[in-house]
């Protein structure tokens, strides 16, 4: 190691300080990475393996990326778990003699993503801080590409679960202490995807972390955090591991919200995935999900606040009437929504941008993209400016569209501007005087190369004669070679080619040292102006902020209007009472996979009373899932301020939404299924209250039928009783036995699937009607599924003996029965059945009381002998 290069010393001096990171080395056009890490990033990039020193001793494994294509590369070890450290030349290699001074700018994790191209246009990329202090759970979060921050705290463990599971985060830092944690067990099954950074618990200390907290959100800050240690310590382990990555500049992150998360309709993570919000259960595609369904926002910002509000529906019936009412408005008015929502589509990620130029590293490409955005805003003030709901008016209102810095950009920036801002045509014409002379230089190169061209032709005589430029050897004075000898004294030879040579004199080579000087002074000059103008628009990060959250705002209400419009659904009427009363229902998502009119609507009317506890029954393949769901979703729906798949619907205030499938249906592999249901049952009966909405979806399938049908019952009852709980329920079950509750429970009511016979075939007709089912059509829904016509007439006939009774006289199964068994089995069958009706014969006569416990014992000797035989 002595005789190692400055550049690796350095190399190596950087490395140590960033252990856990793959170092970029910044050395020219390139970024390379040395050692182990070349060795890891070649193999995950797929990339050549090199080295410099090669096939000497002191060889050192090296690969390299091009500078220019570094984010997809980076993107790619994020992504496989990897974290980056990007290392600049903090100085021009030509200004400095040995080795350039490097330093790393910004370490990527995958909670920290910035660049636009590596990210999801509709989703957040969260990085969340999770503290735990005397039982109270705190929480912050940021996505640095926006600038959002939330913090919220609670003491609901399962609540406080459920919250990280429905957020979705890419990295979680946690205290290293907590890593063999019983909650790190808890997240574990939770949280896939998302990579965890352990901290030294200095980053949660308090004192520290009040200070960030000061430091980033003073002023303006509404959020109280005395009081409140586990969500202050969540919050300062989250700056301090943003500020020590990102290199100080974090103005946009400038403004904290906090959130309690019974403020909203909390919806636990297996009713997320249950009611396919954002994924389908199966293979977990965005395709077939509601969030799917009802997304037509035509920018990235609304697309990510759509989401949020699907993920965090409202409970308060004014904040939903007033979203509703912003709809509606919208809804209304065709030739506008269409005006609007051309408008919108022109309008670029604005949060993003902001946060890019806030963070210096937006190009002349992002401001560009912002000033265009800014341009549309007034034609958007336009459009809604005569529109009256109190939430439209709000959102024109803050609407900035920022004339300074919208003309700002559009006298500055070229039209089209390359993605680099180091190499020139970043700035228009006529934005700088200084500029401007030195662009005259450059380009009036060519006049002046014509004229000097002219005169030397004069000059020597030599009519060929050609003025040029390459660029290995800069002007040249080209002559063919049988003009050599009319060459005048003062021409220099620099190359010979094959049929001319190449010259220089004194003219061209003082013109040379002035042009490439210009050149030069023309990319500094430019880079200097740009990153002056960054700096300005920068400056206004608040406002580029607000406007971009309020045009999110109206992306994602035009986008519920849309949906309402395209699928015709109808605005709901919320309020604060028990009733859910839905006509006509439909599922919004199984209803768009058929869509010519092939989904059959249905009332739903559940109340605190006489109608809280509904029971489905019906065959296989009726469509009781789907009923019980699409009210839940309808529920939802409304509460996020959107119009519902129905013809009229009133729905009372859910706060809660508990689902639970059973084993059957759910995909949840590994544990033990029954198991799996039964913690989730557990966990309705412990956090449900009388405002919860609970799907029960074949609760007790994962066992035996006596167990199942048994825990079915008793849930049944439990939720049922108003004093224990009395939530409005739903109860999809293929357990006819079920439909018995409603005998003794005055809150059960039966309903079934209407399906119609036809001879010995059944039709699903999908309407749900008064009253249980007594059959389950099982052998129907397997006719349906092809299987063979001999094996499903056996099966009527099993069925047919099963029905009269298990066993008969004899003690022959009676499901064998119809059909002759199969010949070598008859004798033994037979002698088995007689054997074993004598034996339980003599058992029956038996006098158990009156016999020594010898006889008793020779009896049995003598039962065994005879079965042994
Ligand atoms: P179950 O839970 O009773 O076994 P599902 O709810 O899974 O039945 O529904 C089975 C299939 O029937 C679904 O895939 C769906 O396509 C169709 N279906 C369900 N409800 C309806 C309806 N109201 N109208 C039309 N098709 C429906
Ligand atoms: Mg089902």
């Amino acid at each position: 190691m002595k005789n190692l290069t400055p550049a690796m010393r350095q190399y190596l001096e950087i490395k140590e300080a960033h252990r856990d990171c793959i170092i970029f080395f910044r050395m020219g056009d390139f970024y390379e990475m040395f050692f182990e890490d070349a060795e890891v990033a070649s193999k995950v990039l797929e990339i050549t393996l090199t080295s410099r020193n090669k096939g000497r001793e002191d060889a050192i494994p090296l690969c390299g990326v091009p500078w220019h294509a570094a984010s997809s590369y980076i993107a790619k070890l994020i992504e496989n778990g990897y974290k980056v450290a990007v290392c600049e030349q903090m100085e021009d290699p030509k200004d400095v003699q040995g080795i350039v001074k490097r330093e790393v700018v910004r370490i990527v994790t995958p909670g920290l993503v910035v660049d636009s191209d590596n990210l999801s246009a509709k989703e957040n990329n969260f990085l969340a801080g999770i503290s735990v202090l005397d039982g109270v759970f705190g929480l912050a979060f940021v996505d640095i590409s926006t600038g959002e921050f939330r913090v919220t705290e609670s003491d609901d463990k399962e609540a406080f679960l459920d919250e990280i599971a429905g957020l979705d985060f890419r990295e979680m830092v946690i205290c290293e202490e907590l890593k063999e944690s019983e909650l790190m067990e808890a997240f574990a099954g939770r949280t896939i995807g998302c990579s965890v950074s352990y901290l030294p618990s200095d980053y949660f200390l308090l004192d520290d972390a009040s200070g960030l907290v000061d430091e980033f959100f003073n002023g303006g800050r509404e959020v109280d955090f005395d009081g409140h240690p586990a969500m202050t310590g969540a919050a300062g382990a989250v700056l301090r591991y943003v500020k020590e990555t990102q290199k100080d500049r974090l103005n946009h992150i400038n403004d904290v919200l906090w959130y309690d998360i019974r403020n909203y309709l909390v919806l636990d993570d297996t009713a997320k995935k249950n009611l396919e919000l954002f994924a389908t259960i199966q293979g977990g595609r965005k395709r077939g999900s509601l969030f799917h369904v009802l997304d037509e926002t035509t920018t990235a910002m609304g697309g990510r606040k759509l989401r949020w509000w699907l993920n965090y529906p409202l409970v308060d019936p004014d904040k939903i009437k007033t979203r509703l009412a912003a709809v509606s408005e919208i809804k209304d008015d065709h030739l506008l929504r269409e005006n609007l929502r051309s408008s919108l589509a022109g309008i670029y990620d604005l949060e993003r941008l902001g946060s890019r130029v806030s963070m210096g590293v937006a190009n002349g490409r992002d401001l560009l993209a912002l000033g265009r955005s800014l341009r549309l805003i007034p034609v958007i003030k336009d459009t809604i400016s005569m529109l009256e709901s109190s939430l439209i008016s709000a959102i024109r209102n803050e609407l900035d569209d920022m004339p300074d810095v919208a003309d700002l950009i559009g006298n500055a920036i070229a039209e089209d501007p390359p993605a680099t801002i180091r190499d020139g045509y970043v700035i228009k014409k006529g934005y700088d005087d200084e500029l401007d002379k030195l662009i005259l230089l450059g380009t009036d190169g060519k006049k002046w190369i014509a004229a000097m061209e002219d005169r030397e032709r004069k000059r020597t005589g030599i009519g060929s004669l050609k003025v040029g430029f390459n660029n290995v050897f800069g002007y040249y004075i080209e002559v063919t070679r049988t003009n050599s000898n009319m060459v005048p004294g003062d021409y220099v030879r620099k190359q010979t080619l094959v049929n001319a040579e190449r010259y220089i004199n004194q003219e061209l080579k003082e013109y040379e040292v002035l042009v490439l000087g210009a050149e030069e002074r023309r990319k500094k000059r430019e880079y200097e102006l740009f990153v002056e103008i960054r700096e300005r628009i920068a400056c206004e990060i608040t406002r580029i902020q607000q406007t971009a959250s309020r045009l999110a705002d109206l992306d994602a209400i035009a986008s519920l209007a849309e949906v309402a419009e395209m699928y015709n659904y109808c605005c709901p009427r919320v309020n604060n009472g028990d009733l859910i009363d839905i006509k006509g229902g439909r599922h919004p998502v199984v209803e768009r996979m058929n869509p010519d009119g092939g989904f059959v609507p249905n009332d739903t009317l559940l109340d605190r009373n006489g109608n809280r506890f509904l029971i489905i029954t019906g065959p296989n393949m009726a469509g009781k899932s789907t009923y019980i769901r699409q009210t839940a979703v309808i529920v939802l729906m409304a509460q996020m301020g959107s119009f519902v798949p129905a013809d009229e619907a009133e729905t009372g205030i859910v706060d809660r939404i508990f689902t639970r499938v059973g084993a059957g249906d759910s995909l949840s592999g590994g544990q033990s299924t029954f198991m799996v249901e039964m913690t989730e049952v557990a966990s309705i009966l412990k956090n449900a209250s009388s405002r919860s909405l609970i799907l029960l979806d074949e609760v007790g399938r994962g066992t035996s039928t006596f167990d199942g049908l048994s825990i079915a019952w008793a849930v049944a009852e439990y939720i049922h009783d108003s004093d224990k709980l009395g939530a409005r329920t739903l109860f999809a079950t293929h357990y006819h036995e079920l439909t018995d509750l409603a005998r003794t429970m005055d809150g059960v009511r039966n309903l079934s699937i209407a399906v119609k016979e036809w001879g010995d075939r059944v039709i699903f007709l999908r309407t749900i009607v008064e009253g249980g089912t007594n059959r389950s059509y099982g052998i129907e829904v397997a006719r349906l599924a092809g299987v063979s016509e001999d094996v499903i007439s056996r099966a009527r006939e099993v069925l047919r003996n099963l029905e009269k009774g298990e066993l008969d006289e004899v003690g022959l199964p009676r499901i064998a029965r119809g059909k002759p068994p199969r010949k070598g089995n008859i004798g033994q069958m037979d002698l088995f059945a007689g054997k074993r009706s004598r034996l339980i014969n003599e058992l029956k006569e038996l006098d158990v009381l009156n016999m020594t416990p010898m006889e008793a014992l020779g009896r049995i000797i003598e039962w065994q002998k005879m079965v042994k035989d």
